[in-house]
C-alpha cells in the first residue's frame, strides 16, 4: 500500500483507522485540494475527510513522523510539551492525530506547531491545535497564508469542529528560531530564497540528525509547482544547501512521498526541477504548442509517480510559459483531485 526505504528506521507502526485510506485504494473517490487556504467562506472549505489515515514512524526516541492523508507531519517531545511540524489536510484528521500523539507520548500540551509553509494540506488542522494553546510558527511571507485557515467561518456540524474565527498565538520566523533545549533542540530555518512557495521553513535536529523539510523536498512524489510565490531557481539553490555540512542528516522526512536518506529524498526533487524545467525550455524553443502539452509533456522515468497525472502538467504548462517569457500568477489553489 505504502511504499518506502524504511527498513532503517527504529520502529515503524501504522495507524490504519479504517481499511480505506487515499492511498489503498477504493471504490469511494476521496476530494482533495491542493495549493493555499480557501478564501474565508465556508462555501470553499474542504470537506472533512472523514476518514483519516496516520501512519506513524518512531524515527528515535521521543521524535515521530506521521503521514496524515497523504503529507507528512511530525512531533518531536520537548520538556514543556510537544513541538508538531504540520497539522495534516483537515480538522478531522488533526484530532486523530492528537489522539495519535497522545497514545505515544502522553498527555502533554502541544506547544508549538511549526508550519512548514502555507499550502492547505500542511496547516488545515492548524485551528484545532491552536485551540488547545499551541503557538503557530510560520515564516513571516506565509503567514498570511496561514491566517486564512483562522479567518475562515465553518458551517454548523455536529463534527465538534470549531467553527468560529479566532486569533491564534503567532511565532514569525525571519530567517531562524530555536526551539525548546537540549537534547531535542529544534532549529526552525528559512533557506533565504523563495523556492516551493515564498516562505518555507525547514525543521532541523542536529543532534539526532533528521530534516523535516515540508514541500521543499517531495520524494518519490511529483513537487507541486503552482504556487504564485515559487520560484525554480531559489527552490534549487535551497534543496542545494540541504547538501552542505551545515545538515548533517540520516533521515529525512519529505512533505510527500517516503522517508528517506538526505541524500536520496534531495536528488530526486532536484532531478524532477531540473527534468521538467529543461523539458518545458526545450519545447518552447522548438515552438510546440501549450495546445498538445498532453502530446509531448511526459517526463518519462516520472510517470507513475504519486501526483504525477494531478500536478506533472501544471507545472509544465508554467515553465512553459515563463520560458516563453510570460509572467504567470500562478494558482493559489490549482483546484481539487481525486484518488479512487
Ligand atoms: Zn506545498
Amino acid at each position: 500500500m505504502i511504499r518506502g526505504n524504511r527498513t532503517h528506521l527504529a520502529a515503524a507502526s501504522a495507524v490504519a483507522l479504517l481499511a480505506w485510506g487515499p492511498f489503498s485504494g477504493s471504490a469511494h473517490a476521496e476530494k482533495y485540494y491542493i495549493g493555499e487556504p480557501p478564501a474565508p467562506s465556508f462555501h470553499f472549505y474542504p470537506p472533512a475527510d472523514t476518514m483519516p489515515h496516520i501512519e506513524v514512524h518512531a524515527l528515535r526516541p521521543g521524535i515521530y513522523a506521521a503521514r496524515v492523508n497523504y503529507a507528512w507531519t511530525g512531533w518531536v517531545e520537548q520538556s514543556d510539551g510537544i513541538l508538531l511540524i504540520d497539522t495534516g489536510n483537515n480538522e478531522r484528521s488533526a484530532r486523530a492525530l492528537a489522539d495519535t500523539i497522545r497514545a505515544r507520548s502522553g498527555p502533554r500540551p502541544i506547544r508549538y506547531v511549526v508550519n512548514t509553509h502555507a499550502h492547505l494540506d500542511h496547516v488545515a488542522g492548524d485551528r484545532f491545535f491552536a485551540s488547545l494553546g499551541a503557538t503557530i510558527v510560520a515564516q513571516e511571507h506565509a503567514v498570511a497564508g496561514v491566517e486564512r485557515i483562522f479567518a475562515t467561518e465553518l458551517p454548523p456540524s455536529d463534527s465538534g469542529d470549531s467553527t468560529q474565527a479566532f486569533h491564534p498565538r503567532w511565532m514569525r520566523v525571519a530567517r531562524r528560531a530555536n526551539l525548546g533545549k537540549a537534547p531535542r533542540l529544534v532549529q526552525v530555518l528559512w533557506l533565504g530564497r523563495s523556492a516551493h512557495t515564498a516562505g518555507d521553513l525547514i525543521v532541523y535536529l542536529p543532534r539526532q540528525r533528521i530534516l523535516f523539510t515540508g514541500d521543499l523536498v517531495s520524494n518519490n512524489s511529483i513537487p507541486w509547482m503552482t504556487d504564485p510565490g515559487m520560484d525554480i531557481d531559489g527552490w534549487r539553490a535551497s534543496v542545494d544547501s540541504l547538501y552542505t555540512k551545515r545538515f548533517e542528516a540520516d533521515s529525512l522526512v519529505p512533505g510527500h512521498g517516503w522517508i528517506g536518506t538526505k541524500k536520496d529524498a534531495v536528488a530526486f526533487t532536484r532531478l524532477y526541477l531540473t527534468s521538467v524545467q529543461e523539458k518545458a525550455e526545450k519545447e518552447a524553443s522548438w515552438g510546440s504548442s501549450l495546445a498538445e502539452i498532453r502530446d509531448w509533456g511526459d517526463l518519462g522515468h516520472f510517470q507513475g509517480f504519486e501526483f504525477y497525472d494531478e500536478v506533472h502538467f501544471l507545472n509544465l504548462r508554467r515553465l512553459y510559459n515563463k520560458a516563453k517569457g510570460l509572467k504567470t500568477p500562478g494558482r493559489p489553489r490549482p483546484g481539487a483531485f481525486y484518488q479512487r
